[in-house]
């Protein structure tokens, strides 16, 4: 939606990252504290003291986000789901879990912790102002900006917007009395949809009234929760396509195969320009030696194509990207995404039996969605949920 987030650290086995939307709103907020809300609130420090704290206050606020998504994730491993990444925004972030909650409480348990983690700093925070704002004004006026803060954090997050924490409990919550995990997502989907446009209109509004800083803050806050809302309401869509299907359900049985001493010309020539195929399995006697894919045939400059062999470009079998049949078909979409890969050959024990390219996974999802196909028969995770 707004470009690829990039990897700053990983603690624990999980990669934190960071939407470059975020590096943006780190600059604006410490010019904002270091410009405004500090000289308004004390007005004897030297320009360079409001520029350290102001800058200092917006970095650690960014940490104490990071300890609110690190404690949605401890309780997430917990119960056993994996967390491989956490992506930072500066008003929270986005745990990624490995799967769905399985229940209600479990998904209630998991989005409480982020606001309570945030209350929980809030209180310490306030207690070091209490006992520092005498002693040393400058860390003082850290510690109660960032009590503030996380205070707001967590009233922020527990607002009923998905997927902001509230979105979720309140997920939870619909989850356990209607028994169902798709209605229970749109219902939450829709009010945090809703509930985003408010913002908009509310941050439109006090900008027109001279409240020029918070109006931009709700606008932006606003753009963010409609945005993240719709993808929440997509991601369950795919899922109601795919949900049910594995690797081999959606990958086909025929594709190119040709011999590693064929040249590259005859491969263009034949398979990717004479049958439209985007790449060939190099194989011989049955063994898969790599594959031959548009990308590894535009490095190497057009008169060479004649007199080069497949085997001397082609990616080598331990350098392919496979999944088992077994995979499921959502799983197998976000590994193209994330590796940028045209085609990923499917292995049953260690044996390839098809190929699933991206261009025929799109073509059979928009054939789903334009023919309004969904599986009624419920979400995997639909049945009884404690609450
Ligand atoms: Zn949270």
């Amino acid at each position: 939606m707004f470009g690829r987030s990039f990897r700053i650290a990983r603690i624990g086995g999980i990669d934190i990252e960071v939407h470059p939307s975020w590096l943006l709103i780190v600059v604006f907020l410490a010019w904002s504290l270091s410009d405004g809300v500090f000289p308004e609130e004390y007005g004897n420090w030297s320009t360079a003291a409001y520029w350290i704290v102001g800058s200092t206050a917006a970095v650690l606020l960014f940490v104490t986000v990071l300890i609110h998504e690190l404690a949605h994730a401890l309780v997430a491993i917990r119960r056993g789901l994996a967390v491989p990444k956490i992506t930072l925004f500066i008003f929270g972030g986005v745990s990624h879990l490995s799967r769905q909650p399985r229940s209600a409480g479990e998904e209630f348990a998991i989005a409480i912790a982020g606001p309570a983690t945030s209350v929980i700093i809030a209180v310490v925070t306030f207690v070091a102002w209490l006992g520092l704002r005498h002693v040393e004004s400058h860390v003082a006026a850290i510690a109660i900006y960032l009590a503030t803060v996380n205070l707001l954090l967590a009233v922020f997050n527990i607002l009923p917007g998905f997927p902001l924490d509230g979105g979720r409990v309140l997920r939870s919550i619909a989850w356990g009395r209607t028994k169902s995990f798709r209605k229970a997502t749109s219902i939450a989907g829709t009010v945090g949809e809703v509930f985003g446009y408010g913002l908009m209109v509310s941050g439109a509004a006090l900008l027109l009234s001279g409240y020029a800083i918070n109006g931009l803050w709700f606008m932006l806050i606003g753009w963010f929760l409609t945005g993240a809302a719709r993808g929440e309401k997509q991601a369950l869509q795919l899922d109601s396509i795919l949900g049910q299907l594995k690797a081999r359900d959606i990958m086909r049985e025929t594709y190119p195969t040709v011999l590693p001493s064929v040249s590259v010309q005859e491969v263009v020539d034949r398979h990717m320009i004479g049958e439209g195929e985007r790449a060939a399995m190099v194989a011989r006697d049955g063994a898969v030696l790599g594959i031959l894919s548009v990308s590894d045939v535009r490095h190497l400059s057009r008169d060479e194509w004649a007199n080069t062999p497949v085997q001397g470009i082609m990616t080598p079998r331990d350098k392919v990207v496979t999944v088992t049949a077994a995979l499921p078909a959502l799983e197998v979409l976000h590994l193209l995404g994330e590796r940028r890969l045209n085609q990923v050959p499917v292995l049953e024990e260690g044996r390839m039996i098809g190929l699933i390219t991206r261009r025929e996974l799109i073509e059979r999802l928009q054939l789903a969605e334009s023919l309004g196909h969904d599986h009624q028969d419920g979400h995997p995770t639909d049945g009884p949920a404690p609450s």
